[in-house]
């Protein structure tokens, strides 16, 4: 594992991951005379970083800090990986305590408590039918039994906490897919503080992080990536999209989207996009997945009852696009579409005028 880490961090400081300055919109009293940014591949999934700090010796460390610790969440965290902290628990005796981090606890513990929080739309016990639908592979069809199966091997029971020790009891089997890249992103962001507390931007697999930063993040059309449907002013905290636009399969004619709805174990409706912001990437991650099983209209209540969470749905619907987002969207979103429960339609009708 060292050896990987080691290999893995020389591979990053080569000189083509450094690209020539490029100054991050910065606070006025943030000293930052460089910028540089990285790129790579963690869990499958692109990611990239920009910083801005005083010296390029400071940001170099910055970004190595950054790049470990993504590799480091891989380790932990990941489904593919055999070795993964996460894959040993899910093989784990059951019953037995399991010698795990205290990272791998506190990020499966903080997934468990959305599991609570959204009545089970979202689940980290979702992995019985992540296997049954086959979505790491071609994708299939179960049957109804395997599925019954899958469905009984997904229950709450199959996760207890000993203080802040998971126990797992019974067959239960851990996704990180919901919760992962959240998680990674935040212990970046945490971690770098060590060199650098000043300007950064993390995007892994489109999910963003900022600190000390403002970005503009583009909103995709459900059904088409590359056009901005909306803009969300990235200040602080993370951003999350849940949609089906990449990542389903398709099986006999039949479209298997990759977030499922562990309370009935079929897939999720598809019904366009979910973007939610909050002060951190995990929530963030989890409650993105979490709304796209609710769907706009139960989304949307949950989110009234939730602090400090930003939500925007875009819907397919008869007419074109609907976009609904909580109230508290309006100072960073801005939109040619109306935007319902944020701005009067006729003022957002029109693209000239932005969100205040
Ligand atoms: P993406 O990885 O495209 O950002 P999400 O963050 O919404 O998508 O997570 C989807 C992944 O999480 C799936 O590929 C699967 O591994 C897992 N998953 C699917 N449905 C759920 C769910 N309801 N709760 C938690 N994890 C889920
Ligand atoms: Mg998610």
């Amino acid at each position: 594992m060292l050896t990987l880490l080691l290999n893995l961090a020389l591979l990053a400081l080569s000189p083509t991951s450094l690209q020539d300055p490029i100054l991050l919109p910065t606070p006025a009293e943030t000293a930052t005379a460089i910028s540089i940014t990285r790129e790579g591949m963690v869990m499958g999934t692109p990611w990239s970083l920009t910083l801005a700090a005083e010296s390029r010796p400071t940001a170099l460390a910055a970004s190595e800090i950054v790049f470990l610790a993504l590799a480091a969440s891989e380790l932990r965290l990941s489904n593919w990986n055999e070795d993964s902290e996460l894959s040993r628990w899910n093989r784990s005796i059951p019953g037995e305590p399991f010698a795990c981090s205290p990272s791998f606890s506190h990020e499966l513990r903080r997934a468990d408590t959305w599991r609570r929080i959204t009545s089970g739309a979202f689940s980290p016990l979702t992995e019985p039918l992540v296997r049954a639908w086959d979505l790491r592979g071609s994708g299939r069809v179960p049957s109804a039994r395997e599925l019954a199966q899958a469905l009984d091997a997904c229950s709450p029971a199959g996760l207890t906490w000993m203080e802040d020790q998971p126990i797992r009891s019974g067959a239960a089997l851990i996704a990180s897919g919901g919760f992962g890249k959240g998680a990674a992103l935040d212990a970046a962001l945490n971690l770098s503080v060590a060199e650098h507390s000043g300007p950064i931007s993390i995007n892994l697999g489109g999910q963003v992080i900022v600190r000390a930063c403002t970005e503009t993040v583009g909103i995709a059309h459900p059904q088409n990536r590359a056009q901005a449907i909306a803009y969300w002013r990235l200040d602080s905290g993370s951003l999350a999209t849940s949609g089906n636009s990449e990542r389903s399969k398709e099986v006999n004619d039949q479209k298997i989207g990759h977030i499922l709805d562990p309370r009935t174990g079929q897939p999720a409706l598809d019904f366009g996009s979910v973007t939610v912001w909050c002060d951190n990437a995990l929530d963030a991650d989890c409650l993105s997945t979490a709304m796209f099983v609710l769907g706009p209209d139960k989304g949307m209540q949950l989110a009234a009852s939730l602090k400090n969470v930003r939500v925007l749905f875009i819907e397919n619907t008869a007419d074109g696009l609907r976009l609904r987002a909580t109230p508290n969207c309006q100072p960073y979103l801005t939109s040619a579409h109306p935007i319902h429960g944020l701005l009067d339609p006729q003022e957002a009708h029109n693209p000239s005028h932005p969100a205040k």
